[in-house]
């Protein structure tokens, strides 16, 4: 039993510091080595985690988003960085809207849809119901995004800092929002171009049914992950 006294006392010594200093037990959170926040690959691409706030179909934060910095995998992260490059040079910055995705935000989504909230209807999706997000594969109950390869992805002005016209907003649910829809303006349709091009020539492939998702061409996924996304995760050996 003497085995158990140090680890034990320890603990207690812990748990009787933290209630004298009046703070919480520490709760680390780690992120598996083979992922990384982008801001460190490529600190010049902004973000802004939709799932994070609420401008986003659910229309509150999503489960598992408690903080702002994007998490990819690393070779996604790296071919994000190519892609930045890339863009730089015609004069755009890339804005990511989603990336890393724990399994937790799926099940959110799953469980949102059988509510009876409708309230992003108009902005979200306007021409199908709830049950058409996943029948037309929109929302899936697995996601590439839980692999760490995927991004939703747009375009800004480096000159001006404003988002580039895609003719549509992220998680338009909605025929418009195909790569190559007529629907939109030829002005927009090469605008999606323009992403679409550097992105590929990185190593990404489109969703053709939504212009902003692009997951890591020929990458097998290794697993669905369910960390957190925080912005003080500690990394893995
Ligand atoms: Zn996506």
């Amino acid at each position: 039993m003497r085995i158990l006294v140090v680890p034990t006392l320890f603990l207690v010594c812990l748990f009787s510091c933290c209630l004298q200093q009046k703070t919480a037990l520490p709760l680390l959170h780690r992120m598996p080595a083979e992922f990384c926040y982008v801001d460190e690959i490529a600190p010049e691409i902004q973000a802004d985690l939709k799932y994070a706030g609420n401008d986003n179909f659910v229309g509150r934060p999503i489960a598992g988003y408690e903080g702002t910095r994007t998490i990819l995998r690393r070779d996604a992260a790296l071919a994000l960085r190519r892609a930045s490059q890339i863009l730089q040079r015609q004069g755009y910055g890339l804005m990511i809207w989603d990336a890393y995705r724990p399994l937790r935000a799926l099940r959110d989504f799953r469980a949102w849809s059988y509510s009876p909230d409708e309230s992003t209807q108009a902005v979200f999706y306007p021409r199908i119901t709830k049950q058409g997000i996943y029948q037309g594969h929109y929302i899936g109950d697995s996601s590439e995004h839980t692999w760490g390869i995927a991004v939703d992805i747009t375009l800004y002005r480096l000159q001006d800092g404003k988002l580039v016209d895609m003719g549509g907003r992220h998680d338009l649910m909605d025929t418009r929002s195909a790569t190559n829809s007529p629907e939109v303006t030829p002005q927009q349709r090469a605008n999606r171009g323009i992403l679409c091009a550097a992105m590929c020539a990185a190593g990404f492939e489109n969703y053709p049914k939504e212009w902003w998702h692009y997951r890591l061409a020929n990458s097998r996924p290794w697993w669905a992950y369910d960390f957190p996304v925080r912005d003080d995760l500690l990394q893995d050996d």
